[in-house]
Protein backbone atom coordinates (compact mmCIF):
# COMPACT_ATOMS: atom_id res chain seq x y z
CA UNK A 1 0.00 0.00 0.00
CA UNK A 2 2.52 2.75 -0.83
CA UNK A 3 -0.21 6.12 -1.24
CA UNK A 4 -3.10 6.61 1.28
CA UNK A 5 -5.91 8.40 2.60
CA UNK A 6 -5.63 10.04 5.70
CA UNK A 7 -7.90 9.06 9.31
CA UNK A 8 -11.18 10.88 8.99
CA UNK A 9 -12.49 12.73 12.04
CA UNK A 10 -15.49 14.36 10.73
CA UNK A 11 -17.50 12.51 8.03
CA UNK A 12 -18.47 15.61 5.81
CA UNK A 13 -15.23 17.73 5.62
CA UNK A 14 -12.71 15.56 6.96
CA UNK A 15 -10.09 13.36 4.75
CA UNK A 16 -10.71 9.57 4.30
CA UNK A 17 -10.79 6.27 5.47
CA UNK A 18 -7.36 4.88 5.02
CA UNK A 19 -7.28 2.77 1.77
CA UNK A 20 -4.69 2.10 -0.84
CA UNK A 21 -4.87 4.41 -4.09
CA UNK A 22 -2.80 2.39 -6.43
CA UNK A 23 -3.60 -0.05 -8.80
CA UNK A 24 -4.27 -3.77 -7.80
CA UNK A 25 -2.37 -6.43 -10.19
CA UNK A 26 -0.94 -9.52 -9.55
CA UNK A 27 -1.28 -9.36 -5.84
CA UNK A 28 0.46 -6.09 -5.61
CA UNK A 29 -0.53 -2.43 -5.24
CA UNK A 30 1.48 -0.23 -8.07
CA UNK A 31 1.75 3.23 -7.98
CA UNK A 32 1.79 5.20 -11.25
CA UNK A 33 3.61 8.27 -12.98
CA UNK A 34 0.22 9.64 -13.71
CA UNK A 35 -2.54 10.05 -11.26
CA UNK A 36 -6.38 11.74 -11.24
CA UNK A 37 -8.15 13.27 -9.01
CA UNK A 38 -11.67 11.84 -7.19
CA UNK A 39 -13.90 14.78 -6.22
CA UNK A 40 -16.17 14.96 -3.53
CA UNK A 41 -19.53 16.48 -5.31
CA UNK A 42 -21.52 17.76 -2.33
CA UNK A 43 -18.50 20.24 -1.65
CA UNK A 44 -16.68 20.41 -5.40
CA UNK A 45 -13.10 19.61 -4.11
CA UNK A 46 -10.32 16.92 -4.41
CA UNK A 47 -10.19 14.36 -1.77
CA UNK A 48 -7.85 11.89 -2.97
CA UNK A 49 -5.50 11.79 -5.82
CA UNK A 50 -5.24 7.59 -7.33
CA UNK A 51 -2.71 5.82 -9.71
CA UNK A 52 -4.21 6.26 -13.51
CA UNK A 53 -3.86 2.64 -15.40
CA UNK A 54 -3.12 3.03 -18.92
CA UNK A 55 -2.20 0.65 -21.58
CA UNK A 56 0.78 -1.58 -20.29
CA UNK A 57 -0.82 -2.03 -17.13
CA UNK A 58 -3.89 -3.46 -18.54
CA UNK A 59 -1.70 -6.34 -20.36
CA UNK A 60 0.14 -6.35 -16.68
CA UNK A 61 -3.33 -7.10 -15.42
CA UNK A 62 -4.66 -9.97 -17.82
CA UNK A 63 -1.27 -11.94 -17.77
CA UNK A 64 -1.71 -11.73 -13.42
CA UNK A 65 -5.50 -13.40 -14.18
CA UNK A 66 -4.28 -15.46 -16.93
CA UNK A 67 -2.06 -16.96 -14.88
CA UNK A 68 -3.87 -17.24 -11.52
CA UNK A 69 -7.02 -19.06 -12.83
CA UNK A 70 -5.69 -22.10 -13.38
CA UNK A 71 -4.96 -22.38 -9.41
CA UNK A 72 -8.19 -20.60 -8.83
CA UNK A 73 -10.26 -22.87 -10.67
CA UNK A 74 -8.94 -25.91 -9.27
CA UNK A 75 -9.16 -24.67 -5.76
CA UNK A 76 -11.96 -26.57 -4.09
CA UNK A 77 -15.68 -24.58 -4.47
CA UNK A 78 -15.81 -24.79 -0.87
CA UNK A 79 -12.62 -23.29 -0.70
CA UNK A 80 -13.43 -20.90 -2.96
CA UNK A 81 -16.36 -19.75 -0.65
CA UNK A 82 -14.24 -19.92 2.34
CA UNK A 83 -12.55 -17.09 1.02
CA UNK A 84 -15.59 -15.00 -0.50
CA UNK A 85 -17.34 -15.51 3.57
CA UNK A 86 -14.53 -13.46 5.12
CA UNK A 87 -14.93 -10.69 2.44
CA UNK A 88 -18.74 -10.70 3.35
CA UNK A 89 -18.20 -10.62 7.14
CA UNK A 90 -15.09 -7.87 6.52
CA UNK A 91 -17.79 -5.78 5.05
CA UNK A 92 -20.32 -5.69 7.01
CA UNK A 93 -17.90 -5.43 9.91
CA UNK A 94 -16.51 -2.69 8.32
CA UNK A 95 -19.40 -1.28 6.70
CA UNK A 96 -19.27 2.28 7.94
CA UNK A 97 -16.03 2.74 6.47
CA UNK A 98 -17.52 1.91 3.21
CA UNK A 99 -20.31 3.95 3.54
CA UNK A 100 -18.13 7.05 4.10
CA UNK A 101 -16.18 6.19 0.86
CA UNK A 102 -19.50 6.10 -1.35
CA UNK A 103 -21.04 8.78 -0.24
CA UNK A 104 -18.03 11.42 -0.86
CA UNK A 105 -16.89 10.50 -4.01
CA UNK A 106 -20.59 10.01 -5.47
CA UNK A 107 -22.92 12.24 -3.33
CA UNK A 108 -25.55 9.75 -2.18
CA UNK A 109 -26.79 10.13 1.38
CA UNK A 110 -25.42 8.31 4.28
CA UNK A 111 -28.21 6.05 4.56
CA UNK A 112 -28.30 4.90 1.42
CA UNK A 113 -24.56 4.77 1.19
CA UNK A 114 -24.63 2.34 4.41
CA UNK A 115 -27.84 0.41 2.65
CA UNK A 116 -25.43 -0.28 -0.40
CA UNK A 117 -22.67 -1.31 1.46
CA UNK A 118 -24.74 -4.28 3.54
CA UNK A 119 -26.47 -4.73 -0.08
CA UNK A 120 -23.28 -5.79 -2.20
CA UNK A 121 -21.57 -7.30 0.70
CA UNK A 122 -25.15 -9.95 0.50
CA UNK A 123 -23.40 -11.09 -2.94
CA UNK A 124 -20.58 -12.57 -1.40
CA UNK A 125 -22.26 -14.18 0.92
CA UNK A 126 -24.87 -15.18 -1.63
CA UNK A 127 -22.30 -16.42 -4.20
CA UNK A 128 -20.29 -18.25 -0.94
CA UNK A 129 -23.39 -20.44 -0.28
CA UNK A 130 -23.52 -20.78 -4.83
CA UNK A 131 -20.08 -22.04 -5.40
CA UNK A 132 -20.54 -25.16 -3.91
CA UNK A 133 -24.22 -25.65 -5.67
CA UNK A 134 -23.20 -25.53 -9.39
CA UNK A 135 -25.19 -28.64 -10.87
CA UNK A 136 -24.50 -30.59 -13.70
CA UNK A 137 -26.98 -33.19 -15.48
CA UNK A 138 -26.50 -36.97 -15.99
CA UNK A 139 -29.32 -38.83 -18.08
CA UNK A 140 -29.80 -41.25 -20.75
CA UNK A 141 -30.73 -39.76 -23.96
CA UNK A 142 -34.73 -40.23 -25.29
CA UNK A 143 -32.92 -42.63 -28.25
CA UNK A 144 -31.65 -44.95 -25.46
CA UNK A 145 -28.47 -44.20 -27.44
CA UNK A 146 -26.32 -42.53 -25.12
CA UNK A 147 -25.61 -40.92 -21.83
CA UNK A 148 -25.65 -36.97 -21.94
CA UNK A 149 -23.80 -35.72 -18.90
CA UNK A 150 -23.43 -31.65 -18.47
CA UNK A 151 -20.50 -30.20 -16.62
CA UNK A 152 -20.09 -26.52 -15.85
CA UNK A 153 -16.68 -25.13 -16.40
CA UNK A 154 -15.60 -21.57 -15.24
CA UNK A 155 -15.00 -19.67 -18.41
CA UNK A 156 -11.75 -17.91 -18.13
CA UNK A 157 -10.51 -14.29 -17.42
CA UNK A 158 -13.40 -12.21 -16.83
CA UNK A 159 -13.37 -8.37 -17.72
CA UNK A 160 -15.82 -6.53 -15.14
CA UNK A 161 -16.49 -3.11 -16.19
CA UNK A 162 -18.77 -0.81 -12.94
CA UNK A 163 -20.28 2.61 -13.21
CA UNK A 164 -20.73 5.07 -10.67
CA UNK A 165 -24.10 5.13 -9.24
CA UNK A 166 -23.37 1.98 -7.14
CA UNK A 167 -19.81 2.12 -6.63
CA UNK A 168 -19.47 -1.24 -4.12
CA UNK A 169 -23.08 -2.85 -5.13
CA UNK A 170 -22.06 -3.38 -8.68
CA UNK A 171 -18.57 -4.58 -8.35
CA UNK A 172 -19.36 -7.18 -5.87
CA UNK A 173 -22.81 -8.31 -7.86
CA UNK A 174 -19.81 -9.19 -10.74
CA UNK A 175 -16.97 -10.08 -8.64
CA UNK A 176 -18.35 -12.67 -6.25
CA UNK A 177 -20.36 -14.73 -8.77
CA UNK A 178 -16.74 -14.75 -10.57
CA UNK A 179 -14.95 -16.20 -8.18
CA UNK A 180 -17.19 -18.44 -6.56
CA UNK A 181 -17.51 -19.86 -10.51
CA UNK A 182 -13.56 -20.19 -10.18
CA UNK A 183 -12.71 -17.33 -12.62
CA UNK A 184 -10.38 -14.51 -12.05
CA UNK A 185 -10.85 -10.63 -13.05
CA UNK A 186 -9.92 -7.26 -13.58
CA UNK A 187 -11.91 -5.03 -12.48
CA UNK A 188 -12.28 -1.20 -14.01
CA UNK A 189 -14.35 0.80 -11.39
CA UNK A 190 -15.89 3.87 -12.63
CA UNK A 191 -13.29 7.19 -13.06
CA UNK A 192 -16.01 9.56 -10.75
CA UNK A 193 -15.60 6.52 -7.84
CA UNK A 194 -12.51 4.42 -7.82
CA UNK A 195 -11.94 4.77 -4.17
CA UNK A 196 -14.86 2.05 -3.39
CA UNK A 197 -13.68 -0.11 -5.69
CA UNK A 198 -9.91 0.23 -3.79
CA UNK A 199 -11.17 -0.55 -1.00
CA UNK A 200 -13.15 -3.68 -1.71
CA UNK A 201 -9.68 -4.64 -3.35
CA UNK A 202 -8.27 -4.40 0.14
CA UNK A 203 -10.75 -6.11 1.68
CA UNK A 204 -10.40 -8.88 -0.75
CA UNK A 205 -6.91 -9.15 -0.22
CA UNK A 206 -7.24 -9.46 3.48
CA UNK A 207 -10.42 -12.37 2.97
CA UNK A 208 -7.32 -14.39 1.27
CA UNK A 209 -7.97 -13.99 -2.61
CA UNK A 210 -4.64 -15.41 -3.81
CA UNK A 211 -2.40 -12.93 -5.69
CA UNK A 212 -3.69 -12.29 -9.29
CA UNK A 213 -7.54 -13.58 -8.74
CA UNK A 214 -8.88 -10.01 -8.28
CA UNK A 215 -7.20 -7.07 -10.25
CA UNK A 216 -8.08 -3.38 -9.98
CA UNK A 217 -7.28 -0.57 -12.37
CA UNK A 218 -9.11 2.74 -12.22
CA UNK A 219 -8.06 4.84 -15.15
CA UNK A 220 -9.10 8.59 -16.14
CA UNK A 221 -9.52 7.35 -20.06
CA UNK A 222 -10.97 3.82 -19.96
CA UNK A 223 -11.39 3.63 -23.95
CA UNK A 224 -7.88 2.54 -25.15
CA UNK A 225 -7.15 0.71 -22.17
CA UNK A 226 -10.55 -1.32 -22.24
CA UNK A 227 -9.35 -1.91 -26.24
CA UNK A 228 -6.15 -3.86 -24.78
CA UNK A 229 -8.10 -5.81 -22.70
CA UNK A 230 -11.02 -7.04 -24.72
CA UNK A 231 -8.73 -7.69 -27.66
CA UNK A 232 -6.48 -9.75 -25.95
CA UNK A 233 -7.20 -13.62 -26.16
CA UNK A 234 -6.62 -14.44 -22.70
CA UNK A 235 -9.84 -12.64 -21.78
CA UNK A 236 -12.74 -14.33 -22.01
CA UNK A 237 -15.96 -12.77 -21.20
CA UNK A 238 -16.99 -8.93 -20.44
CA UNK A 239 -19.26 -7.95 -17.79
CA UNK A 240 -20.43 -4.59 -18.00
CA UNK A 241 -23.20 -2.47 -16.06
CA UNK A 242 -23.01 1.16 -17.63
CA UNK A 243 -25.06 3.13 -20.32
CA UNK A 244 -26.67 1.33 -22.99
CA UNK A 245 -24.63 3.41 -25.36
CA UNK A 246 -21.24 2.59 -23.96
CA UNK A 247 -22.98 -1.22 -23.41
CA UNK A 248 -23.55 -1.31 -27.23
CA UNK A 249 -19.99 0.09 -28.37
CA UNK A 250 -18.27 -2.25 -25.98
CA UNK A 251 -20.66 -4.81 -27.56
CA UNK A 252 -19.58 -3.56 -31.31
CA UNK A 253 -15.97 -3.39 -30.22
CA UNK A 254 -15.99 -7.41 -29.36
CA UNK A 255 -17.82 -8.65 -31.98
CA UNK A 256 -14.66 -9.36 -34.16
CA UNK A 257 -14.11 -11.87 -31.27
CA UNK A 258 -17.31 -13.31 -30.76
CA UNK A 259 -16.57 -12.46 -27.12
CA UNK A 260 -19.01 -13.37 -24.06
CA UNK A 261 -20.78 -10.60 -23.06
CA UNK A 262 -23.26 -9.56 -19.97
CA UNK A 263 -24.93 -6.31 -20.36
CA UNK A 264 -27.19 -4.63 -17.51
CA UNK A 265 -27.51 -0.95 -19.16
CA UNK A 266 -30.03 1.57 -18.61
CA UNK A 267 -33.74 1.80 -17.82
CA UNK A 268 -36.91 3.82 -17.75
CA UNK A 269 -38.97 2.35 -15.25
CA UNK A 270 -42.59 3.07 -15.47
CA UNK A 271 -44.66 3.39 -12.45
CA UNK A 272 -48.39 2.90 -12.50
CA UNK A 273 -50.71 3.74 -10.31
CA UNK A 274 -53.71 2.11 -10.57
CA UNK A 275 -57.28 3.37 -10.16
CA UNK A 276 -58.51 2.78 -6.28
CA UNK A 277 -55.03 2.95 -5.05
CA UNK A 278 -54.12 4.14 -1.87
CA UNK A 279 -52.59 7.52 -2.35
CA UNK A 280 -50.86 8.12 0.75
CA UNK A 281 -49.51 4.13 0.05
CA UNK A 282 -48.37 5.37 -3.49
CA UNK A 283 -46.32 8.48 -2.76
CA UNK A 284 -45.09 6.43 -0.22
CA UNK A 285 -43.49 4.00 -2.45
CA UNK A 286 -42.49 6.72 -4.99
CA UNK A 287 -40.48 8.30 -2.88
CA UNK A 288 -38.96 4.78 -2.18
CA UNK A 289 -38.61 4.09 -5.65
CA UNK A 290 -37.98 7.73 -6.78
CA UNK A 291 -35.45 8.85 -4.19
CA UNK A 292 -33.23 6.54 -3.94
CA UNK A 293 -29.73 7.43 -4.51
CA UNK A 294 -31.14 10.66 -5.75
CA UNK A 295 -32.47 9.66 -8.80
CA UNK A 296 -29.55 7.99 -9.63
CA UNK A 297 -30.84 4.50 -10.02
CA UNK A 298 -30.71 2.21 -12.99
CA UNK A 299 -34.14 1.19 -10.96
CA UNK A 300 -35.40 4.58 -10.31
CA UNK A 301 -38.65 5.05 -10.93
CA UNK A 302 -38.74 7.72 -14.21
CA UNK A 303 -42.42 8.24 -15.12
CA UNK A 304 -45.35 7.88 -13.08
CA UNK A 305 -48.48 6.85 -15.34
CA UNK A 306 -51.04 8.13 -12.50
CA UNK A 307 -55.06 6.98 -13.10
CA UNK A 308 -56.64 9.92 -13.72
CA UNK A 309 -58.85 10.18 -10.72
CA UNK A 310 -55.53 10.21 -8.32
CA UNK A 311 -52.72 12.50 -10.62
CA UNK A 312 -53.40 15.85 -9.09
CA UNK A 313 -54.03 14.83 -5.57
CA UNK A 314 -51.08 12.53 -5.98
CA UNK A 315 -48.50 15.07 -7.30
CA UNK A 316 -49.69 17.68 -4.74
CA UNK A 317 -48.69 15.21 -1.56
CA UNK A 318 -45.54 13.49 -3.65
CA UNK A 319 -44.39 17.12 -4.27
CA UNK A 320 -45.29 18.05 -0.24
CA UNK A 321 -43.40 14.27 0.68
CA UNK A 322 -40.36 16.17 -1.33
CA UNK A 323 -40.20 18.82 0.66
CA UNK A 324 -39.76 17.26 3.83
CA UNK A 325 -36.63 15.76 2.14
CA UNK A 326 -33.52 16.94 4.56
CA UNK A 327 -30.86 17.46 1.66
CA UNK A 328 -27.23 18.20 2.17
CA UNK A 329 -23.64 16.62 2.07
CA UNK A 330 -24.55 12.70 1.91
CA UNK A 331 -22.11 12.25 4.52
CA UNK A 332 -24.12 14.13 7.04
CA UNK A 333 -26.13 11.33 8.65
CA UNK A 334 -29.39 12.97 8.86
CA UNK A 335 -29.19 14.21 5.15
CA UNK A 336 -31.84 11.94 3.38
CA UNK A 337 -31.26 13.87 -0.16
CA UNK A 338 -27.28 14.25 -1.24
CA UNK A 339 -25.92 15.65 -4.12
CA UNK A 340 -25.41 14.58 -8.35
CA UNK A 341 -22.13 12.46 -8.20
CA UNK A 342 -20.89 15.71 -10.54
CA UNK A 343 -21.87 19.21 -11.81
CA UNK A 344 -22.30 17.04 -15.23
CA UNK A 345 -25.07 15.45 -14.09
CA UNK A 346 -26.59 18.12 -12.05
CA UNK A 347 -26.26 20.04 -15.46
CA UNK A 348 -27.93 17.40 -17.91
CA UNK A 349 -30.86 17.11 -14.79
CA UNK A 350 -31.58 20.65 -14.84
CA UNK A 351 -31.01 20.86 -19.05
CA UNK A 352 -33.87 18.35 -19.17
CA UNK A 353 -36.04 20.44 -16.65
CA UNK A 354 -36.25 22.97 -19.21
CA UNK A 355 -37.02 20.67 -22.46
CA UNK A 356 -40.02 19.61 -19.88
CA UNK A 357 -41.18 23.00 -19.28
CA UNK A 358 -40.45 24.01 -22.90
CA UNK A 359 -42.59 21.09 -24.22
CA UNK A 360 -45.52 21.81 -21.44
CA UNK A 361 -44.61 20.75 -18.46
CA UNK A 362 -45.80 22.47 -15.10
CA UNK A 363 -42.46 21.87 -13.31
CA UNK A 364 -42.65 22.69 -9.54
CA UNK A 365 -39.98 22.60 -7.40
CA UNK A 366 -40.32 21.34 -3.89
CA UNK A 367 -37.53 22.97 -2.28
CA UNK A 368 -34.22 24.93 -2.34
CA UNK A 369 -31.46 22.98 -2.83
CA UNK A 370 -28.07 23.73 -1.00
CA UNK A 371 -25.17 25.97 -2.12
CA UNK A 372 -22.01 25.09 -3.08
CA UNK A 373 -21.99 21.30 -4.58
CA UNK A 374 -23.36 19.23 -7.48
CA UNK A 375 -26.79 19.68 -6.15
CA UNK A 376 -30.59 19.08 -7.47
CA UNK A 377 -33.57 20.18 -6.02
CA UNK A 378 -36.67 17.61 -6.15
CA UNK A 379 -39.05 18.30 -8.97
CA UNK A 380 -42.68 17.16 -9.64
CA UNK A 381 -43.58 18.14 -13.50
CA UNK A 382 -47.31 17.61 -14.16
CA UNK A 383 -49.52 17.75 -17.62
CA UNK A 384 -46.36 16.08 -18.71
CA UNK A 385 -47.32 14.23 -22.23
CA UNK A 386 -46.20 10.59 -22.95
CA UNK A 387 -43.42 10.53 -25.78
CA UNK A 388 -41.84 13.95 -24.63
CA UNK A 389 -38.39 13.96 -23.92
CA UNK A 390 -38.95 13.03 -19.91
CA UNK A 391 -40.69 10.31 -20.81
CA UNK A 392 -38.23 8.35 -23.28
CA UNK A 393 -35.00 9.98 -21.36
CA UNK A 394 -33.26 7.98 -17.94
CA UNK A 395 -33.43 11.26 -15.80
CA UNK A 396 -31.04 10.06 -13.73
CA UNK A 397 -31.80 12.90 -10.89
CA UNK A 398 -34.56 13.76 -8.27
CA UNK A 399 -37.17 14.74 -10.68
CA UNK A 400 -40.67 12.75 -10.61
CA UNK A 401 -42.96 13.46 -14.33
CA UNK A 402 -46.95 12.67 -13.60
CA UNK A 403 -48.50 11.38 -16.96
CA UNK A 404 -52.19 10.49 -16.26
CA UNK A 405 -54.47 7.98 -17.72
CA UNK A 406 -57.92 6.41 -18.17
CA UNK A 407 -57.72 2.74 -18.48
CA UNK A 408 -55.13 0.17 -17.61
CA UNK A 409 -54.41 -0.82 -21.50
CA UNK A 410 -53.58 3.03 -22.18
CA UNK A 411 -51.42 2.56 -18.74
CA UNK A 412 -49.60 -0.93 -20.03
CA UNK A 413 -49.31 0.56 -23.79
CA UNK A 414 -47.40 3.93 -22.83
CA UNK A 415 -45.43 2.16 -20.07
CA UNK A 416 -44.11 -0.73 -22.85
CA UNK A 417 -43.42 1.90 -25.13
CA UNK A 418 -39.83 2.54 -24.77
CA UNK A 419 -36.79 0.62 -26.07
CA UNK A 420 -35.71 0.31 -22.57
CA UNK A 421 -36.97 -2.64 -19.95
CA UNK A 422 -35.11 -3.09 -16.98
CA UNK A 423 -38.00 -2.58 -13.89
CA UNK A 424 -41.71 -1.29 -13.99
CA UNK A 425 -43.43 -0.64 -11.13
CA UNK A 426 -47.46 -1.50 -10.42
CA UNK A 427 -49.40 0.01 -7.20
CA UNK A 428 -52.64 -0.85 -6.71
CA UNK A 429 -54.99 -1.71 -3.88
CA UNK A 430 -55.42 -5.37 -4.88
CA UNK A 431 -51.97 -7.18 -5.29
CA UNK A 432 -53.59 -9.87 -7.71
CA UNK A 433 -54.93 -7.48 -9.85
CA UNK A 434 -51.31 -5.91 -9.61
CA UNK A 435 -49.77 -8.88 -10.21
CA UNK A 436 -51.56 -9.47 -13.65
CA UNK A 437 -50.43 -5.78 -14.70
CA UNK A 438 -46.91 -6.53 -13.77
CA UNK A 439 -47.44 -10.45 -16.35
CA UNK A 440 -48.23 -7.95 -19.03
CA UNK A 441 -44.94 -5.31 -18.86
CA UNK A 442 -42.19 -5.64 -21.35
CA UNK A 443 -39.57 -5.49 -18.59
CA UNK A 444 -36.72 -8.52 -16.45
CA UNK A 445 -38.21 -7.19 -13.15
CA UNK A 446 -41.33 -5.76 -11.64
CA UNK A 447 -42.30 -4.44 -8.11
CA UNK A 448 -46.00 -4.64 -6.95
CA UNK A 449 -46.73 -2.39 -4.45
CA UNK A 450 -42.87 -2.15 -3.73
CA UNK A 451 -40.20 0.59 -3.66
CA UNK A 452 -37.24 -1.28 -3.37
CA UNK A 453 -36.83 -4.81 -5.47
CA UNK A 454 -33.05 -5.91 -5.47
CA UNK A 455 -31.81 -8.83 -3.61
CA UNK A 456 -28.68 -10.89 -4.53
CA UNK A 457 -31.12 -14.06 -4.42
CA UNK A 458 -33.45 -12.72 -7.09
CA UNK A 459 -32.34 -12.70 -11.16
CA UNK A 460 -31.44 -8.97 -11.63
CA UNK A 461 -31.28 -7.93 -15.56
CA UNK A 462 -33.90 -6.16 -18.44
CA UNK A 463 -35.18 -6.88 -21.52
CA UNK A 464 -34.79 -5.08 -24.90
CA UNK A 465 -32.19 -2.61 -24.56
CA UNK A 466 -32.00 -3.03 -20.96
CA UNK A 467 -29.47 -5.65 -21.33
CA UNK A 468 -28.47 -9.24 -22.06
CA UNK A 469 -28.30 -11.95 -19.14
CA UNK A 470 -28.85 -12.25 -15.40
CA UNK A 471 -26.88 -11.15 -12.15
CA UNK A 472 -27.56 -12.69 -8.66
CA UNK A 473 -29.98 -15.14 -7.87
CA UNK A 474 -29.48 -19.30 -9.20
CA UNK A 475 -28.63 -16.88 -12.83
CA UNK A 476 -25.79 -14.69 -11.80
CA UNK A 477 -22.61 -17.60 -11.50
CA UNK A 478 -24.15 -18.91 -14.83
CA UNK A 479 -22.40 -15.59 -16.49
CA UNK A 480 -19.28 -17.07 -15.73
CA UNK A 481 -19.72 -20.39 -16.40
CA UNK A 482 -19.36 -22.56 -19.96
CA UNK A 483 -21.25 -25.60 -19.93
CA UNK A 484 -20.03 -28.74 -21.71
CA UNK A 485 -21.90 -31.78 -23.13
CA UNK A 486 -20.30 -34.72 -23.38
CA UNK A 487 -21.90 -37.99 -25.26
CA UNK A 488 -21.13 -41.58 -23.90
CA UNK A 489 -21.93 -44.85 -23.87
CA UNK A 490 -22.24 -45.68 -20.18
P1 LIG B 1 -21.36 4.84 -18.49
O1 LIG B 1 -21.88 3.93 -19.55
O2 LIG B 1 -20.97 6.20 -18.86
O3 LIG B 1 -20.09 4.20 -17.77
C1 LIG B 1 -20.14 2.89 -17.26
C2 LIG B 1 -18.72 2.34 -17.21
O4 LIG B 1 -18.21 2.25 -18.54
C3 LIG B 1 -17.74 3.21 -16.43
O5 LIG B 1 -16.82 2.38 -15.76
C4 LIG B 1 -17.03 3.99 -17.53
O6 LIG B 1 -15.73 4.40 -17.15
C5 LIG B 1 -16.97 2.92 -18.60
N1 LIG B 1 -16.80 3.46 -19.96
C6 LIG B 1 -17.30 4.61 -20.46
N2 LIG B 1 -16.92 4.75 -21.75
C7 LIG B 1 -16.17 3.65 -22.04
C8 LIG B 1 -15.50 3.20 -23.22
N3 LIG B 1 -15.51 3.89 -24.35
N4 LIG B 1 -14.85 2.02 -23.16
C9 LIG B 1 -14.83 1.30 -22.03
N5 LIG B 1 -15.45 1.66 -20.89
C10 LIG B 1 -16.11 2.82 -20.91
O7 LIG B 1 -22.48 4.83 -17.34
P2 LIG B 1 -22.49 5.65 -15.98
O8 LIG B 1 -22.82 7.06 -16.30
O9 LIG B 1 -21.26 5.35 -15.19
O10 LIG B 1 -23.70 4.94 -15.22
C11 LIG B 1 -25.02 5.26 -15.43
C12 LIG B 1 -25.68 4.28 -16.36
O11 LIG B 1 -25.54 2.95 -15.86
C13 LIG B 1 -27.18 4.51 -16.46
O12 LIG B 1 -27.60 4.37 -17.78
C14 LIG B 1 -27.76 3.38 -15.59
O13 LIG B 1 -29.07 3.01 -15.93
C15 LIG B 1 -26.79 2.29 -15.86
N6 LIG B 1 -26.85 1.29 -14.79
C16 LIG B 1 -27.43 0.09 -15.06
C17 LIG B 1 -27.54 -0.86 -14.06
C18 LIG B 1 -28.16 -2.19 -14.31
O14 LIG B 1 -27.98 -3.07 -13.48
N7 LIG B 1 -28.87 -2.39 -15.40
C19 LIG B 1 -27.03 -0.57 -12.78
C20 LIG B 1 -26.46 0.67 -12.55
C21 LIG B 1 -26.36 1.60 -13.57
Amino acid sequence: MSATAGVTTDPVTGPLPRIPLDLLVGGAWESTAERFTVDDPASLTTIARVADAGEAEARAAVTAAHDAFGPWAERAPRQRAEVLRRAHELMVAEAETGALLITRENGKAWRDALGEVTYAAEFFRWFAEEAVRVRGDFRTAPGGDKTIIVDHHPIGVAYLVTPWNFPAAMATRKIAPALAAGCTCILKPAAETPLTALWIGDVLQRAGVPAGVVNILPTSDPGPLSDVILGDARVATLSFTGSTPVGKQLMASTASRALRVSMELGGNAPFLVLEGADVDQAVEIAVVAKMRNGGSACTAANRLYVHASLAEDLGHRLTAAFAELRMGPGADRATELGSMVSTREQAKVHQLLEVAESEGGRVVQAQAAPDGGAFVAPYVVHDVAHGGTLTSTEIFGPVAPIIAFDSVDEAVRMANDTTFGLISYVVSGDTGRGIQVARRMESGMVAVNKGVLSDPAAPFGGMKESGIGREGGFAGIHEFLESQYIAADL
